[in-house]
């Protein structure tokens, strides 16, 4: 539905019964469950859908190998049974990738092997292939330019799944409006009404006219992310817990590796990934703590360094600076009984708090289980609403493409613009076509004709296209190493 349709149809609803907060993974999962359960709701996100962390994750859709040496069985089985689920209903945007553990010593073979033939019987009947035995000549074959000292007692192949994470959210969003609800984008909740300490009303700020408006609901579910514990706070509403977040970092680069490169432990200790994504190869590392919590985080030069000096340990012909195609940061939102604990100790798990006013929070978790946070978040707004609550329905409803776009270029875009909920330059080269993640200098070379396109079906002015471009110019700057 156009944006301007969707304002007109918020107004005139008189009561929902449910707005969510927030547009990433959490909230717009959320909203197509409570969509398919018959709920009257609105999901509402301060700036483009996807723009914070759910755009910018590792694109796994994985049980998460480090979580089971940490010994979250629990968490690891669950999310292995999901990632069936994901590739199942949205098979355009989900496949499964192999990942390649190069090993220097028979006995570190044998470590990974059986960690990584565990990591597969808990997928119990969801396994995606069996994992391998590879000798160094296997290995090599898979990821080309590997140094053989690397790989000297072979390595181990196992697999995962991989998606699009903002082509995903804008598929969910899809969806959800297709059952009943409605999303919004560039509106942020600006502050909640209270009635006999029961939540009445949510104030609204059309981020791009400057437009504000009230709506009646009988429920809030907080989906913001990092700033979920902020959001309460600002709204006097004690939580037990504090969102810690933590930054990850990403290094795009052309490689010609066939499958995914996952060493556990370098010597420092860190986790080093190499994975291919849309022909291109995503390096990454360990996350960081991080006290400021921001919606564009920026990798630093000591990030890049350690990225680009580990790689180089590992395969044979270096890279540099200029060979990076693209970077960026996202922060993980990691829900924390204690401030000083190490993040990559903190638990991936969610948790769903019911603050007893009507308000309800989804915090922390990962992208591969949005699916049943979303479940569990409307079953706690379905007994708050005193309502029966409904069974798990998205896990077989089908995530089809609603959409086809058309092979033609310029009418591609006018697809985008009437179907994917496109309001800004940088909502189609990072979020809908994705060039600003693959190759921020091409996104930056296209960004001209983008807004040309963009002025023409929102008639801006001169003085709005420079502007956007501006905007746009300033932000890509962070995605350029
Ligand atoms: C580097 C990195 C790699 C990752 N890789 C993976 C992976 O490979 N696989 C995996 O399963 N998980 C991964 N994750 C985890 C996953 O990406 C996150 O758990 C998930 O995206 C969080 O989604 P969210 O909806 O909770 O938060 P967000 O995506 O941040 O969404 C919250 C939204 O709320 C909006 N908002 C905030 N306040 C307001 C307001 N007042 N009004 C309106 N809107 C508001 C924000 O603008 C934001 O868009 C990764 C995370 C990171 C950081």
């Amino acid at each position: 539905m156009a944006r301007a349709q969707t304002i007109t149809q918020v107004k005139k609803t008189g009561e929902f019964d449910l707005i969510i907060i927030g547009g990433g993974a959490s909230g717009m999962g959320a909203a197509l469950d409570a969509s398919l359960k018959g709920l009257k709701v609105l999901l509402v996100e301060g700036s483009d859908f996807a723009k914070s962390t759910s755009s910018k994750s590792t694109k796994l859709i994985h049980g998460g190998v480090r979580y089971l040496a940490q010994l979250d069985i629990g968490l690891v089985k669950e999310a292995l049974k999901e990632r069936e689920v994901l590739l199942n209903i949205a098979p355009d945007l989900t496949h499964k990738q192999l990942f390649v553990i190069p090993t220097k010593t028979i006995f570190k073979k044998l470590y990974y092997f059986f960690g990584l033939w565990l990591y597969d019987r808990l997928s119990q009947n969801a396994s995606l292939g069996k994992t391998k035995w590879l000798s160094s000549t296997q290995v090599s074959s898979f990821l080309g330019g590997l140094k053989h000292s690397q790989c000297k007692a072979g390595g181990v192949g196992y697999y995962d799944g991989q998606f699009d994470d903002s082509a995903l959210i804008i598929r969910l969003a899809q969806h959800a409006e297709k059952n009943g609800g409605l999303v919004l984008n560039y509106t942020r909740a600006t502050s909640i009404d209270f009635k006999d300490n029961k939540v009445s009303h949510v104030c609204l700020k059309d981020e791009l006219t400057g437009e504000s408006y009230r709506v009646k609901t009988k429920c809030i579910l907080n989906a913001t992310g990092i700033w979920a514990d902020d959001f309460l706070t600002q709204n006097n509403i004690n939580s037990k817990k504090t969102i810690r977040a933590s930054k990850g970092s990403h290094v795009v680069i052309n490689s010609a590796i066939k499958a995914a490169l996952m060493v556990p432990k370098t010597q420092d200790g860190r986790v080093l990934f190499a994975i291919p994504w849309k022909k291109k190869t995503i390096l990454g590392t360990t996350d960081i703590p991080v006290d400021k919590k921001e919606l564009e985080p920026c990798i630093t030069t000591n990030e890049i360094d350690f990225i680009l000096s580990h790689y180089n340990e590992y395969f044979n012909q270096s890279i540099s600076n200029k060979d990076i195609l693209s970077v960026f940061s996202g922060l993980r939102p990691l829900v924390s009984p204690r401030r000083n604990k190490k993040t990559k100790k903190i638990s991936r798990k969610h948790i769903i708090e019911n603050h007893n006013n009507g308000i309800i929070s989804v915090m922390g978790g990962k992208w591969t289980i949005f699916r049943i946070m979303a479940h569990q978040s409307i079953g706690e707004v379905e007994k708050y609403l005193k309502k029966t609550i409904s069974k798990d329905l998205s896990k077989r409803y089908k995530l089809e493409e609603l959409y086809p776009p058309k092979k033609n270029k310029t009418d591609n875009i006018n697809n985008l613009v009437k179907y994917s909920y496109v309001q800004k330059t940088e909502d189609v080269l990072f979020r809908r076509l994705r060039t600003a993640f693959l190759d921020a200098k091409n996104a930056k070379k296209e960004a001209s004709e983008i807004t040309d396109i963009l002025a023409k079906i929102f008639s801006w002015s001169e003085t709005k296209k420079e502007t956007e471009l501006l905007e746009f110019n300033t932000l890509i700057k962070n995605y350029i190493a």
